[in-house]
């Protein structure tokens, strides 16, 4: 089997873990080569752990540190912005600051949130924003890019407008990876609060499996057929 290179670009320690951290952990078991990058290290936010005290920046840094072990993929790039600055002026710096880490690690698959960034927070939808920015001025074309997020079946029911293109879908079941999933997403202890209400929904939103949803953004890889459930499909 090829080694594939993936990497996920997003805002915050835990981005990832909430995120798509299932099928990370699946294409690392596979034996591929997995990366994040995370723009900030989420020094702006706060703990909801009383027991988590001092510079909360550095301290969420080793809980993604903690996140990657677990997961088993590479240690996390830290491009080192300020959390919750991330906006149109900072775009220019921080497209800069991706490209320089993407073109180390040619990464054949890039995984964002999606273009709502979830939660509709302004350093997701930077981060998102910028790496499309990067794909579309052909700075970096990765052979498939995805957004991160849900299928409007499911937004409905939590009440979000879904951005997902539901005729590209990439639908991967990471049922078997869920314990390893809440581990890492446990890992960032100072996002209790965010974590616990997390878990709960994922759990009631299940019958007993897990998935975790992409679009294909990009790609100009041919005949691909959806719903995927793999997102090496048509890599050679
Ligand atoms: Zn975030």
């Amino acid at each position: 089997m090829k080694k594939h290179t993936i990497a996920c670009i997003f805002a915050h320690p835990d981005d990832e873990s909430f995120g798509p951290s299932g099928t990370l952990i699946k294409l690392a078991k596979q034996g591929h080569d997995v990366y994040v990058i995370t723009a900030t290290k989420g020094q702006a936010g706060q703990s909801s752990n009383k027991k988590i005290t001092g510079d909360l920046g550095s301290h969420r840094a080793q809980e993604l540190n903690k996140a990657c072990k677990i997961m088993g993929i590479n240690p996390p790039i830290l491009l080192e912005f300020f959390d919750g600055t991330l906006n149109e002026h900072q775009l220019p710096l921080l497209k800069k600051r991706i490209l320089d880490e993407i073109n180390k690690i040619k990464p054949e698959v890039i995984i964002v949130y999606e273009r709502g960034g979830i939660s509709y927070h302004l350093d997701h939808i930077a981060v998102t924003k910028a790496m499309l920015t990067i794909y579309d001025e052909g700075l970096y074309k990765s052979k498939k890019l995805y957004y991160f997020g849900l299928p409007s079946s499911l937004s409905k029911q939590i009440g979000r407008e879904s951005t997902l293109n539901d005729e590209r879908l990439a639908v991967i079941d990471v049922s078997d990876q869920m314990p390893i999933k809440i581990k890492a997403m446990k890992a960032h202890e100072s996002q209790e609060k965010d974590y616990v209400r997390i878990i709960e929904r994922l759990k009631a939103m299940s019958k007993g499996e897990y998935f975790e949803y992409f679009s294909l953004a990009r790609s100009e890889i041919e005949s691909l057929v959806f719903p995927e459930s793999d997102l090496l499909a048509g890599l050679k």
